[in-house]
């Protein structure tokens, strides 16, 4: 995912994609509990603990989420449209009023699994002193 570190020169907030989860992973991958990165703000080389990285929600997950939510509602609208015009099937009609929710779910549950997976890795943090 997603990481940032400020740069404590300029406050530039660096970001760089790695496959850890939590700073404990990242301590693992890395093997050491620093991290040192090319500050793209003023150019000096900045190490921080990895305590000071940390996780932001993704713009990405929440587009992503929009879209599916907005193309699922439509293509159920247009089913529902289709079996007003069709039928008078009094439960074919509740059925696709439920079916309405299931964009609303995914969304839902996208931007829930986002929050989740920000947080988890914003609140682990690495025993500095050993
Ligand atoms: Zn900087």
């Amino acid at each position: 995912m997603k990481l940032y570190l400020k740069c404590p020169n300029c406050k530039y907030e660096n970001s760089f994609k790695s496959n850890a989860s939590t700073r404990v992973e990242f301590v693992m991958v890395k093997n050491k509990k620093t991290i040192e990165i090319n500050c793209v703000g003023c150019n000096k080389k900045i190490s921080a603990s990895v305590n000071k990285i940390y996780a932001k929600e993704s713009k990405s997950a929440f587009l992503i989420a929009g879209i599916i939510f907005m193309i699922g509602s439509i293509l159920i609208l247009i089913i529902w449209s289709k079996i007003l015009s069709n039928s008078k099937n009094a439960m074919g009609l509740y059925a696709v009023a439920l079916l309405l929710l299931v964009p609303v779910w995914i969304y839902i549950i996208i931007q829930k699994q986002e929050r989740i997976r920000v947080s988890t890795f914003n609140h682990t943090y690495v025993n500095d002193y050993h």
